[in-house]
């Protein structure tokens, strides 16, 4: 089966990674407990930025957000790694801008994920998710964002959310660990 996944805050923690940074840069001690009461996908409000500075913020510490040691999920590369083992197909669909496509590319290879060359998708507007996703014929599309989400829910691509803070209206099936989802799936091994 082919297997469409969303990088950031689907596989990895982004924005958790980028909340320690603004405190880094900022100099302030906001608690992790406001990230993770944040009911928006932006993380600057609680530093007392508005949306402006935020973007401007995250702009400014894009490379050190994307490219140092931010962490994937617990078990995320394992479970990526046995799709593939079992011949399934994984792509990846990420809005990141596209003059940072090929170095992500890299680090998502860099931290175990499986990643083939032509199975790589980065630097469509959110909205334009929905004609790769249709082009490439997933059964099973997984994201964070309730947006993008919704765009698709009318394809037929199967929807998992992975859980957070600002997505807990959705109703999609709803992805906590990326350890119960072969399982959950019903997925055989040795296909
Ligand atoms: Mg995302």
């Amino acid at each position: 089966m082919r297997f469409g996944f969303d990088i950031d805050d689907t596989l990895i923690s982004l924005r958790e990674h980028a909340f320690h940074l603004y405190n880094k840069k900022l100099h302030k001690d906001v608690h992790v407990d406001h990230f993770h009461a944040l009911k928006t996908v932006e993380i600057h409000e609680p530093f007392g930025l508005d949306g402006e500075e935020g973007k401007n913020m995250w702009n400014s510490l894009s490379e050190e957000i994307y490219f140092t040691d931010c962490p994937p999920y617990p078990s995320a590369v394992e479970f990526l790694q046995k799709l593939t083992a079992n011949g399934h197909e994984v792509y990846y669909i990420t809005a990141r801008n596209k003059v940072f496509a090929e170095r992500t590319k890299e680090w998502m290879k860099a931290q175990g994920f499986p990643v083939k060359d032509d199975h790589f998708f980065c630097g469509m507007a959110d909205h334009e998710k929905i004609d790769v996703i249709q082009n490439l014929g997933l059964d099973y599309y997984m994201d964070d964002k309730p947006a993008v989400l919704d765009t698709l829910a009318e394809t037929g691509v199967q929807l998992l959310v992975k859980d957070q803070s600002y997505n807990k209206n959705l109703s999609y099936d709803r992805v906590y660990s990326w350890a119960d989802v072969w399982e959950y799936l019903k997925l055989a091994e040795g296909k």
